[in-house]
């Protein structure tokens, strides 16, 4: 659980550093003779800050479902065998998670300050050597992953017990509708089916929350269904020939356990956004939830094209429309890692002070005094530019002539 809250953090300080960083650095100026762009503006830089940015949003709300969940364990409110094991189902599931999102976030802030993010006094590199450990000790994060996928499977041999398995794919269970499931973060095999039954519209419309939630719902049903039917039986087996039948299929467990965690994660932040007063803040954040949900859908597109839940056509909109949130996240993002409240005594970092900002202006006042003075050196390529121009404007005088 420690582990799980300061990976989330360690993100945000990342986010912080290098979205406060992007919007003063600047690089190129394809737009004008003499202003450069600053990094944020750039689309690739978005795609990869803002996804992130989503994730650890998600993850930092799925946090703090954990920290609840532990606390009605641990004040003995709800404290029965199974809120227990809940509670460690849910911490293997989010850590993983947490602490890999952390260092692939350090990593690439690190890249998107180029050169300053490798100074150590911008701590990116000292903070990922810190992390490194977190996704091995307290239980390595593939082995935590089967532990979850062994409860997935449980809980759905529990559910299924007396159901024909060729029956399966059209038993359809009533919604659930016990918040418990939410409060616990696992979500039962029930909950699944039921929101399997709207996957028809979610191929017609992948981007308002109904649809995001039955694709990503579906997506790990199904794969504890296809693992589920595949082992059933495993258990008369002889033992080596049930550990052989359930190792062939351990790569599949493995992801669908990675799939029920991501979804438990989108679930947080859409029950976090539940809570949301401020209709200004509440249209933002829908966004950043929209762009984790979506992300996670492109990031398993070949999954969702095999298995006919997407069109082609479908598919093919969910890149497009990843870009169109970056371009509305654009004004807010220095708002989003603000909202974190670090203070500089937190950031420690040079470049997320402002230092950027002072050095990018003074830059910019100089060369624009240059300019005015007349004194400036000409740019080569406005000199080609201008022989060019001259030669044929000497070319056309002359046939006029
Ligand atoms: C810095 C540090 C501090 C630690 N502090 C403590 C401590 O205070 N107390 C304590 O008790 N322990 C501590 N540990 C031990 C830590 O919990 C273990 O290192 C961790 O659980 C992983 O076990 P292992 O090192 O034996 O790796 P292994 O179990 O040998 O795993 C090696 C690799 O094999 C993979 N693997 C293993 N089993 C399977 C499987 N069934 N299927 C697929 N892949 C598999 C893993 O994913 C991993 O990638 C610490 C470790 C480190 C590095």
């Amino acid at each position: 659980m420690s582990l799980d809250g300061a990976a989330v953090t360690a993100s945000k300080l990342a986010l912080k550093t290098a979205i406060q960083y992007a919007t003063e650095r600047r690089q190129f100026n394809a737009s004008s003779q003499t202003d450069e762009e600053v990094l944020l503006d750039y689309q690739r830089h978005q795609r990869r800050l803002f996804t992130r940015l989503a994730t650890t949003y998600a993850a930092g709300f799925a946090s703090e479902q954990l920290l609840q969940k532990f606390d009605d364990v641990f004040s003995g409110r709800t404290d029965t065998d199974e809120d227990r094991q809940d509670l460690e189902t849910l911490a293997a599931a989010l850590k993983p998670l947490s602490t890999w999102h952390a260092l692939d976030t350090l990593q690439e802030c690190r890249e998107a300050c180029g050169g300053a993010g490798f100074l150590i006094e911008n701590r990116f590199a000292s903070l990922r050597a810190d992390l490194d450990v977190y996704a091995t000790f307290e239980g390595d994060n593939t082995v935590l992953l089967q532990l979850v996928a062994k409860r997935l499977l449980a809980d759905y041999a529990k559910e299924f017990r007396n159901v024909d398995f060729g029956v399966l794919a059209r038993y359809v269970v009533g919604q659930a509708t016990d918040a418990a499931i939410h409060r616990t973060g696992l979500r039962g095999v029930a909950q699944f089916m039921a929101d399997t039954g709207s996957v028809q519209k979610a191929a017609i419309a992948i981007k308002d929350e109904a649809s995001q939630r039955a694709l990503l719902t579906d997506r790990v049903q199904t794969m504890v269904a296809d693992v589920g039917s595949a082992l059933k039986g495993a258990g008369k087996l002889p033992q080596q020939q049930g550990a052989a039948l359930f190792n062939s299929h351990q790569n599949e467990l493995i992801e669908a356990a990675q799939a029920h965690a991501e979804l438990l994660q989108w679930e947080a932040f859409t029950e976090a956004l539940g809570k949301v007063t401020d209709p200004g803040t509440k249209k933002v954040l829908t966004w950043l939830r929209d762009l984790f949900g979506l992300s996670l859908i492109e990031e398993n597109l070949s999954w969702y094209l095999m298995n006919g839940r997407l069109s082609m056509q479908r598919a093919r909109t969910v890149g497009e429309y990843i870009n169109r949130l970056l371009v509305k996240i654009r004004p807010h993002a220095l708002d989003l890692v603000d909202a974190f409240g670090f203070g500089p005594e937190h950031l420690r970092a040079e470049i997320a002070t402002g230092a950027e900002r002072v050095r990018q202006d003074e830059a910019r006042a100089y060369f624009r005094r240059q300019r005015a003075s007349g004194d400036a050196p000409v740019d080569e390529k406005i000199l080609l530019a201008r022989k060019t121009h001259g030669s044929k404007t000497q070319g056309i005088d002359k046939r006029r002539a």
